[in-house]
């Protein structure tokens, strides 16, 4: 199986670039972050997102499974797709602080590394390449500044109808980007042999071919 490791910041434009690659080699997409997203969201739903100790006895009455429907990733938290609801700014900043406690981490480790033997991927997250796929073929790390980051993300949610101001947009990056890069297990790093691609200062169909070509180049 071919496997590619996607890891960066919030906002890098992984998911887009991520997606549109795996369409154009013909792998599966898997989003990572969906994973913590549906924890987060499940805590928040259970009313103990502030508290470690309930969230970590919450994940023993908690099944979750990726789907693929038509190719598009679905996140199946208990039964129930739950793909629509986890991608508020409340989700986010809760999945970044569910993401720091080790037994989420484990608990997804399993799921993330199971769908990877069965199939060609490219999977994006923050430690794919340092964790979860240390022997994947190929690893990327992708990176912009937090202001572009900010910039693409506010653009999102204004589209999908949310009402923010670009501050709080920032400002939630670069509390996430800390949150990620700080906390003791399995920070937002690039491991040693990643492939270092900035996208601050193209366009979204360059970085898409950049990808593309760059995971061309390897296998
Ligand atoms: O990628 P996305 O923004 O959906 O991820 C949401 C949060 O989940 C991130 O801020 C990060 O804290 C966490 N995450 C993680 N490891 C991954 C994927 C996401 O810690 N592999």
């Amino acid at each position: 199986m071919i496997n590619v490791a996607i890891d960066g910041p919030a906002g890098a434009g992984k998911s887009t670039i991520a997606k549109a690659a795996a369409k154009e080699l013909s792998y599966i997409y898997v989003d990572t972050g969906a994973l913590y997203r549906a924890i987060a969201y499940n805590a928040v739903k259970n009313g103990v997102i502030d508290n470690e100790n309930a969230v970590i006895s919450m994940l023993n009455s908690t099944k979750l499974e990726l789907k693929y429907i038509d190719g598009v990733q679905a996140v199946f938290l208990n039964g129930e797709d739950v793909s629509a609801f986890i991608r508020t700014p409340e989700i986010s900043m809760g999945a970044s602080r569910v993401s720091a406690i080790p037994a989420v981490r484990a608990f997804l480790l399993s799921l993330q590394q199971e769908i990877a033997a069965k199939n060609n991927v490219i999977m994006d997250g923050r430690d794919i390449a340092t964790v979860v796929l240390p022997n994947a073929d190929v690893k990327i790390f992708l990176f912009a500044s937090a202001e572009c980051r900010a910039e693409r993300r506010y653009k999102e949610l204004i589209e999908k109808g949310e009402n923010v101001k670009y501050e709080d947009v920032l400002d939630d990056v670069n509390q996430r980007d800390y949150q990620d890069s700080h906390r003791e297990i399995a920070p937002l790093k690039p491991s040693e042999d990643s492939i270092m691609l900035d996208t601050s200062a193209i366009g979204l169909q360059e970085s898409i071919d950049l990808v593309i070509n760059t995971i061309k180049e390897r296998i």
